[in-house]
C-alpha cells in the first residue's frame, strides 16, 4: 500500500475536463500534492498567472510538458523550433518544475530522413544544454513508443535516450522522463534502466491495454492492461529513484468520465497497483 506522498498526476489525465486552476484545485482536494503541467493548458490562463496559480497551491511540479521537437530541417523554422523550447525553459522554470520534458518530434513535412531528424534534434539539445544550465531546469529526455515515431519522436528506445546523454556528455543537466507505456516491451528494458541510473528524473505511469485502439489517446489506468508495474518500479527504484509516481492517461474513455471520479481512480490504483 503506497501512501500518497509520492504521487503525482500528469493534467493530461484530466485534459478535456479541466481547465489548469479547476485541475490545480481538483488534485488537492483529493490529497494530491503533485502534477506535471501541460504547456497549452498553462498558456492559457498566461504563463505568469498560471504559475501563480500552481505555486500558491503548494503544488509541487514533476514536470513541465512537451519540449523538444526541433527536427526542421530549414534553418529558420528550425531556429524557431529552439527558441520555443527556450521558452518552455523559462516556463518551467517559472512553475519550479523538477524537469522540461522532451520528445524527440516527428519527421520534418515531407521528409523521409529519419536520421537527419534525429541529428537535428540532437543538435538542437547541444544547444539548449547552456541555456538550461543558467537556468538551473533539468531537461528530461522521453522516449516515445515508436508507433509514433513519425509524428511525434524519433527518439524512442531508453537505449536511444541513453545514447543521446552519453554523447551531450551533460548529465548535470540532461536526464531521462521514463514513461512505462512507452518502454514496457522493450526487451533491453531492464539494462537500460540500471544504465540509466542517476539520469532518471521523472517516472511517468500508464497502462497497455491489450486491444488498444488509438495510436495516442488510448491509455490505461494502472491495473487495466498487461504491464508489470511493480517489476518496473522495482528496476527503477534499483537506481536510486526516489521521486514522484506520475500517472499520464491520455484516453478518449477516461477523458469522457467526471474527473473527480477519474482522479479517485487513480488513488485507488495508486495504492494497489502501482
Ligand atoms: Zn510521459
Amino acid at each position: 500500500m503506497n501512501d500518497l506522498g509520492k504521487l503525482s498526476i500528469n493534467q493530461l489525465t484530466t485534459r478535456e475536463q479541466w481547465s489548469l486552476e479547476q485541475a490545480v484545485d481538483g488534485y488537492a482536494r483529493a490529497g494530491v500534492g503533485a502534477m506535471a503541467v501541460w504547456w497549452e493548458k498553462l498558456r492559457e490562463v498566461g504563463a505568469g498567472r498560471g504559475a501563480k496559480i500552481v505555486r500558491d497551491a503548494g503544488m509541487r511540479v514533476t514536470g513541465y510538458c512537451v519540449a523538444g521537437q526541433m527536427t526542421a530541417k530549414a534553418g529558420a523554422a528550425w531556429r524557431a523550433q529552439i527558441d520555443e523550447n527556450k521558452r518552455m525553459i523559462d516556463e518551467a522554470v517559472a512553475l519550479g518544475s523538477t524537469c522540461v520534458v522532451a520528445i524527440g518530434g516527428g519527421l520534418d513535412d515531407g521528409s523521409k530522413d529519419i536520421t537527419c531528424a534525429r541529428q537535428r534534434t540532437l543538435e538542437g539539445l547541444a544547444e539548449l544544454v547552456p541555456y538550461a544550465r543558467q537556468a538551473r531546469m533539468r531537461i528530461a529526455l522521453e522516449p516515445l513508443h515508436p508507433m509514433v515515431c513519425a509524428t511525434r519522436s524519433v527518439l524512442c528506445t531508453l537505449q536511444q535516450a541513453n545514447d543521446w546523454c552519453d554523447g551531450l556528455a551533460a548529465d548535470d543537466i540532461m536526464g531521462i522522463a521514463l514513461d512505462t507505456y512507452n518502454v514496457w516491451w522493450d526487451p533491453k528494458l531492464e539494462q537500460e534502466i540500471e544504465r540509466a541510473a542517476g539520469r532518471i528524473v521523472a517516472y511517468h505511469v500508464s497502462d497497455w491495454l491489450a486491444d488498444t485502439k488509438d495510436l495516442r489517446f488510448d491509455r490505461g489506468m494502472p491495473g487495466d492492461g498487461v504491464i508489470d508495474f511493480k517489476r518496473l518500479r522495482q528496476w527503477v527504484e534499483r537506481t536510486g529513484y526516489t521521486g514522484h509516481h506520475e500517472v499520464e492517461i491520455l484516453s478518449s474513455r477516461w477523458w469522457a468520465e467526471d474527473p473527480v471520479h477519474v482522479v479517485d481512480v487513480v488513488k485507488q490504483r495508486y495504492a494497489s497497483v502501482m
